[in-house]
Protein backbone atom coordinates (compact mmCIF):
# COMPACT_ATOMS: atom_id res chain seq x y z
CA UNK A 1 0.00 0.00 0.00
CA UNK A 2 2.88 2.25 0.12
CA UNK A 3 3.98 1.76 -2.91
CA UNK A 4 3.57 5.43 -4.89
CA UNK A 5 1.14 4.74 -7.63
CA UNK A 6 3.60 5.70 -10.00
CA UNK A 7 6.31 3.35 -9.16
CA UNK A 8 6.20 1.65 -12.85
CA UNK A 9 3.84 4.14 -14.45
CA UNK A 10 4.81 6.46 -17.46
CA UNK A 11 2.54 9.13 -15.84
CA UNK A 12 4.59 11.93 -16.78
CA UNK A 13 4.45 10.39 -20.97
CA UNK A 14 1.37 9.89 -20.14
CA UNK A 15 0.02 13.61 -19.08
CA UNK A 16 2.36 14.99 -22.08
CA UNK A 17 0.18 13.36 -24.97
CA UNK A 18 -2.93 15.64 -24.06
CA UNK A 19 -1.33 18.43 -22.78
CA UNK A 20 0.53 19.13 -26.34
CA UNK A 21 -2.55 19.10 -27.69
CA UNK A 22 -3.83 21.58 -25.89
CA UNK A 23 -6.01 19.90 -23.99
CA UNK A 24 -7.16 19.95 -20.53
CA UNK A 25 -7.47 16.10 -20.09
CA UNK A 26 -8.74 13.61 -22.00
CA UNK A 27 -12.34 11.66 -21.68
CA UNK A 28 -12.71 8.16 -21.71
CA UNK A 29 -16.16 6.81 -22.33
CA UNK A 30 -14.95 2.77 -22.11
CA UNK A 31 -13.84 2.08 -18.60
CA UNK A 32 -14.93 -0.75 -15.89
CA UNK A 33 -15.57 -0.89 -12.56
CA UNK A 34 -17.46 -3.60 -11.18
CA UNK A 35 -18.16 -5.23 -8.00
CA UNK A 36 -15.28 -7.33 -6.46
CA UNK A 37 -16.67 -10.49 -6.66
CA UNK A 38 -17.98 -10.28 -10.23
CA UNK A 39 -14.91 -8.47 -11.00
CA UNK A 40 -12.69 -11.36 -10.21
CA UNK A 41 -14.69 -13.95 -11.90
CA UNK A 42 -14.39 -11.55 -15.09
CA UNK A 43 -10.37 -11.46 -14.34
CA UNK A 44 -10.66 -15.24 -13.79
CA UNK A 45 -11.44 -15.37 -17.54
CA UNK A 46 -9.00 -13.21 -18.65
CA UNK A 47 -6.37 -15.08 -16.18
CA UNK A 48 -6.88 -18.43 -17.67
CA UNK A 49 -7.53 -16.89 -22.03
CA UNK A 50 -11.02 -18.50 -21.12
CA UNK A 51 -12.96 -19.14 -24.44
CA UNK A 52 -14.48 -15.89 -24.68
CA UNK A 53 -10.72 -13.97 -24.26
CA UNK A 54 -8.68 -16.73 -26.45
CA UNK A 55 -5.20 -15.57 -25.81
CA UNK A 56 -2.85 -14.35 -23.16
CA UNK A 57 -4.30 -11.13 -21.68
CA UNK A 58 -2.17 -10.17 -18.49
CA UNK A 59 -4.00 -7.51 -16.87
CA UNK A 60 -2.28 -4.72 -16.11
CA UNK A 61 -3.74 -2.72 -13.18
CA UNK A 62 -5.04 -4.62 -10.63
CA UNK A 63 -5.14 -2.16 -7.35
CA UNK A 64 -8.04 -1.57 -5.48
CA UNK A 65 -10.65 0.65 -7.19
CA UNK A 66 -9.70 3.39 -4.93
CA UNK A 67 -5.88 3.34 -6.35
CA UNK A 68 -7.28 2.56 -10.05
CA UNK A 69 -9.67 6.05 -9.76
CA UNK A 70 -5.89 7.88 -8.41
CA UNK A 71 -4.27 6.21 -11.24
CA UNK A 72 -7.11 7.39 -13.80
CA UNK A 73 -6.35 11.19 -12.03
CA UNK A 74 -2.98 10.77 -12.34
CA UNK A 75 -3.19 10.37 -15.95
CA UNK A 76 -5.47 12.97 -16.53
CA UNK A 77 -8.81 11.58 -17.30
CA UNK A 78 -11.44 14.27 -16.39
CA UNK A 79 -14.63 11.46 -17.18
CA UNK A 80 -14.36 8.40 -16.90
CA UNK A 81 -17.37 5.69 -17.46
CA UNK A 82 -17.74 2.45 -15.01
CA UNK A 83 -19.77 -0.03 -17.84
CA UNK A 84 -21.16 -2.85 -15.85
CA UNK A 85 -22.38 -6.00 -18.39
CA UNK A 86 -24.47 -8.46 -17.44
CA UNK A 87 -24.17 -11.85 -18.21
CA UNK A 88 -27.47 -13.79 -17.49
CA UNK A 89 -30.83 -12.25 -16.55
CA UNK A 90 -31.24 -11.42 -12.96
CA UNK A 91 -28.04 -9.53 -12.32
CA UNK A 92 -28.48 -6.35 -13.94
CA UNK A 93 -29.99 -4.49 -11.15
CA UNK A 94 -27.41 -5.89 -9.00
CA UNK A 95 -24.51 -4.49 -11.11
CA UNK A 96 -27.10 -1.07 -11.87
CA UNK A 97 -27.25 -0.29 -7.58
CA UNK A 98 -23.66 -0.93 -7.17
CA UNK A 99 -22.49 0.87 -9.93
CA UNK A 100 -24.81 3.96 -9.03
CA UNK A 101 -23.37 4.14 -5.44
CA UNK A 102 -19.85 3.83 -6.85
CA UNK A 103 -20.24 6.79 -9.23
CA UNK A 104 -21.85 8.67 -6.92
CA UNK A 105 -18.51 9.04 -4.67
CA UNK A 106 -16.61 9.98 -7.35
CA UNK A 107 -17.01 13.36 -9.83
CA UNK A 108 -15.49 12.36 -12.93
CA UNK A 109 -17.47 9.05 -13.07
CA UNK A 110 -20.33 8.35 -15.30
CA UNK A 111 -23.33 6.80 -13.91
CA UNK A 112 -23.20 3.81 -15.80
CA UNK A 113 -25.88 0.93 -16.35
CA UNK A 114 -26.85 -2.09 -18.21
CA UNK A 115 -29.80 -4.47 -18.89
CA UNK A 116 -30.47 -8.07 -20.17
CA UNK A 117 -33.24 -9.65 -21.94
CA UNK A 118 -35.14 -9.96 -19.18
CA UNK A 119 -39.39 -8.69 -18.42
CA UNK A 120 -38.23 -6.22 -15.41
CA UNK A 121 -35.98 -4.56 -18.00
CA UNK A 122 -39.24 -2.31 -19.48
CA UNK A 123 -39.17 -1.46 -15.80
CA UNK A 124 -35.92 -0.78 -14.69
CA UNK A 125 -34.34 0.94 -17.51
CA UNK A 126 -37.18 3.86 -18.04
CA UNK A 127 -36.76 4.24 -14.33
CA UNK A 128 -32.45 4.50 -14.07
CA UNK A 129 -33.46 6.86 -17.46
CA UNK A 130 -35.65 8.97 -14.97
CA UNK A 131 -33.41 8.93 -12.19
CA UNK A 132 -30.28 10.47 -14.74
CA UNK A 133 -28.25 7.54 -15.50
CA UNK A 134 -25.38 8.57 -18.10
CA UNK A 135 -24.52 5.99 -19.90
CA UNK A 136 -25.51 1.99 -20.51
CA UNK A 137 -23.24 -1.02 -21.46
CA UNK A 138 -24.26 -3.89 -23.12
CA UNK A 139 -21.91 -7.16 -24.22
CA UNK A 140 -23.53 -9.42 -26.58
CA UNK A 141 -20.56 -11.63 -27.11
CA UNK A 142 -20.69 -12.64 -23.07
CA UNK A 143 -23.98 -12.11 -22.73
CA UNK A 144 -24.88 -14.02 -25.94
CA UNK A 145 -28.42 -12.34 -26.64
CA UNK A 146 -30.09 -10.92 -29.52
CA UNK A 147 -30.01 -7.08 -29.82
CA UNK A 148 -33.54 -7.32 -31.37
CA UNK A 149 -34.86 -9.75 -28.41
CA UNK A 150 -38.29 -8.63 -28.51
CA UNK A 151 -37.64 -7.91 -24.39
CA UNK A 152 -35.03 -5.49 -25.53
CA UNK A 153 -37.31 -3.17 -27.26
CA UNK A 154 -38.97 -1.55 -24.35
CA UNK A 155 -35.92 -0.71 -23.24
CA UNK A 156 -34.27 0.16 -26.36
CA UNK A 157 -37.68 2.23 -27.03
CA UNK A 158 -36.64 4.34 -23.55
CA UNK A 159 -33.08 4.61 -24.62
CA UNK A 160 -33.86 6.12 -27.43
CA UNK A 161 -36.38 8.58 -26.49
CA UNK A 162 -33.95 9.75 -24.06
CA UNK A 163 -30.91 10.22 -26.10
CA UNK A 164 -29.24 8.29 -23.33
CA UNK A 165 -26.07 7.21 -25.18
CA UNK A 166 -25.00 3.06 -25.07
CA UNK A 167 -21.80 1.63 -25.50
CA UNK A 168 -22.74 -1.98 -27.22
CA UNK A 169 -20.06 -4.89 -27.70
CA UNK A 170 -21.39 -6.52 -30.64
CA UNK A 171 -18.15 -6.45 -33.21
CA UNK A 172 -16.35 -10.24 -33.64
CA UNK A 173 -13.71 -9.13 -31.45
CA UNK A 174 -11.81 -11.09 -30.22
CA UNK A 175 -13.82 -14.01 -30.36
CA UNK A 176 -17.05 -13.82 -32.39
CA UNK A 177 -20.24 -16.02 -31.81
CA UNK A 178 -23.79 -16.36 -33.10
CA UNK A 179 -24.79 -12.90 -30.94
CA UNK A 180 -22.10 -10.82 -32.77
CA UNK A 181 -21.71 -9.09 -35.89
CA UNK A 182 -22.96 -5.44 -38.14
CA UNK A 183 -26.22 -7.51 -38.88
CA UNK A 184 -27.51 -7.54 -35.26
CA UNK A 185 -26.50 -3.95 -34.80
CA UNK A 186 -28.16 -3.17 -38.45
CA UNK A 187 -31.69 -4.66 -37.48
CA UNK A 188 -31.59 -2.98 -34.43
CA UNK A 189 -31.25 0.31 -35.94
CA UNK A 190 -33.60 -0.40 -38.47
CA UNK A 191 -36.42 -0.37 -35.39
CA UNK A 192 -34.83 2.12 -33.47
CA UNK A 193 -32.43 4.26 -35.86
CA UNK A 194 -31.98 7.17 -33.29
CA UNK A 195 -30.53 5.37 -30.57
CA UNK A 196 -27.46 7.02 -29.44
CA UNK A 197 -24.98 3.45 -29.67
CA UNK A 198 -21.48 3.90 -29.21
CA UNK A 199 -19.96 0.78 -30.98
CA UNK A 200 -16.86 -0.54 -29.07
CA UNK A 201 -14.02 -1.52 -30.42
CA UNK A 202 -14.94 0.44 -33.70
CA UNK A 203 -16.70 -2.89 -34.48
CA UNK A 204 -13.67 -4.94 -34.87
CA UNK A 205 -12.87 -6.83 -36.58
CA UNK A 206 -16.14 -5.99 -39.02
CA UNK A 207 -14.93 -2.03 -39.22
CA UNK A 208 -16.04 -1.57 -42.83
CA UNK A 209 -19.84 -2.63 -41.57
CA UNK A 210 -19.91 -0.38 -38.14
CA UNK A 211 -18.09 2.55 -40.16
CA UNK A 212 -21.19 2.49 -42.72
CA UNK A 213 -24.20 2.18 -39.62
CA UNK A 214 -22.18 5.14 -38.30
CA UNK A 215 -22.02 6.63 -41.89
CA UNK A 216 -25.94 6.22 -41.62
CA UNK A 217 -27.30 7.01 -38.20
CA UNK A 218 -26.87 10.34 -37.54
CA UNK A 219 -26.21 8.68 -33.61
CA UNK A 220 -24.60 5.99 -34.21
CA UNK A 221 -20.80 6.76 -33.30
CA UNK A 222 -17.68 4.21 -32.37
CA UNK A 223 -14.77 4.00 -29.56
CA UNK A 224 -11.44 3.45 -30.72
CA UNK A 225 -11.09 1.06 -27.41
CA UNK A 226 -8.05 -0.94 -27.90
CA UNK A 227 -8.18 -0.73 -31.99
CA UNK A 228 -5.03 0.92 -33.02
CA UNK A 229 -2.68 -0.57 -30.02
CA UNK A 230 0.38 -3.34 -31.09
CA UNK A 231 -1.19 -6.23 -28.97
CA UNK A 232 -4.81 -5.61 -31.15
CA UNK A 233 -2.81 -4.73 -33.99
CA UNK A 234 -1.75 -7.94 -34.45
CA UNK A 235 -5.08 -9.72 -34.69
CA UNK A 236 -7.60 -7.82 -36.53
CA UNK A 237 -5.48 -4.62 -37.95
CA UNK A 238 -7.63 -1.61 -38.60
CA UNK A 239 -6.93 -1.65 -42.54
CA UNK A 240 -5.58 1.57 -44.61
CA UNK A 241 -7.82 1.75 -46.73
CA UNK A 242 -10.97 2.83 -44.14
CA UNK A 243 -8.58 5.81 -42.74
CA UNK A 244 -9.87 8.05 -45.19
CA UNK A 245 -13.42 7.17 -43.17
CA UNK A 246 -12.01 6.94 -40.01
CA UNK A 247 -10.85 11.13 -40.98
CA UNK A 248 -14.65 12.05 -42.06
CA UNK A 249 -16.19 9.71 -38.92
CA UNK A 250 -13.74 12.58 -37.39
CA UNK A 251 -16.89 13.83 -34.77
CA UNK A 252 -18.72 10.29 -33.79
CA UNK A 253 -15.04 8.59 -32.90
CA UNK A 254 -14.55 8.41 -29.11
CA UNK A 255 -11.55 7.69 -27.33
CA UNK A 256 -11.90 4.91 -24.84
CA UNK A 257 -9.51 2.87 -23.27
CA UNK A 258 -10.64 -0.40 -21.30
CA UNK A 259 -9.06 0.42 -18.53
CA UNK A 260 -8.05 -1.68 -16.06
CA UNK A 261 -8.14 -4.93 -17.95
CA UNK A 262 -5.55 -3.84 -20.81
CA UNK A 263 -1.90 -5.74 -20.84
CA UNK A 264 -0.60 -2.41 -21.65
CA UNK A 265 0.67 0.58 -20.15
CA UNK A 266 -2.41 3.87 -20.50
CA UNK A 267 0.13 5.26 -22.44
CA UNK A 268 0.25 2.95 -25.37
CA UNK A 269 -3.98 2.65 -25.52
CA UNK A 270 -3.30 7.28 -25.92
CA UNK A 271 0.01 6.95 -28.13
CA UNK A 272 -1.68 4.18 -30.61
CA UNK A 273 -3.69 7.00 -31.41
CA UNK A 274 -1.25 10.17 -32.16
CA UNK A 275 0.52 7.02 -34.30
CA UNK A 276 -2.17 7.59 -36.60
CA UNK A 277 -0.60 10.73 -37.87
CA UNK A 278 2.05 8.89 -39.49
CA UNK A 279 -0.60 6.36 -41.22
CA UNK A 280 -2.91 9.52 -42.64
CA UNK A 281 -2.28 13.27 -42.52
CA UNK A 282 -6.34 13.48 -42.00
CA UNK A 283 -5.69 11.96 -38.65
CA UNK A 284 -4.38 14.90 -37.53
CA UNK A 285 -3.95 17.15 -34.13
CA UNK A 286 -7.38 18.59 -34.76
CA UNK A 287 -8.76 14.35 -35.28
CA UNK A 288 -6.92 13.56 -32.08
CA UNK A 289 -8.31 16.74 -30.39
CA UNK A 290 -11.81 15.70 -31.38
CA UNK A 291 -11.72 12.14 -30.48
CA UNK A 292 -9.80 12.52 -26.73
CA UNK A 293 -11.72 15.74 -25.81
CA UNK A 294 -14.62 17.06 -27.79
CA UNK A 295 -16.81 14.29 -29.57
CA UNK A 296 -16.53 12.68 -25.39
CA UNK A 297 -17.38 15.70 -23.58
CA UNK A 298 -20.18 17.06 -26.08
CA UNK A 299 -21.88 13.79 -25.97
CA UNK A 300 -21.76 13.39 -22.10
CA UNK A 301 -22.43 16.44 -21.41
CA UNK A 302 -19.19 18.42 -20.47
CA UNK A 303 -19.55 21.61 -22.60
ZN1 LIG B 1 -14.66 -3.28 -22.44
Amino acid sequence: MTRPLDADEPVEETVAVWRALGLPGVVDVHVHFLPPNVQAKVWAQFDQAGPKIGRDWPIRYRRSHTERVEQLRSFGVRRFSALPYAHRPGIATYLNDWAHDFAAGIPECLWSATFYPEPEAATYVPGLIEDGVEIFKLHTQVGEFLLDDPLLDAPFGALEDAGTPIVIHVGSGPIGNPFTGPDHLARLLRRHPRLAVVVAHLGAPEYADFLTLAETHEHVRLDTTMVFTEFFDGDDPFPDDLLPRLVDAGDKVLFGSDFPTIPYPYLEALESLTRLRERHPGLDDDWLRRVLWHNGAELLGLG
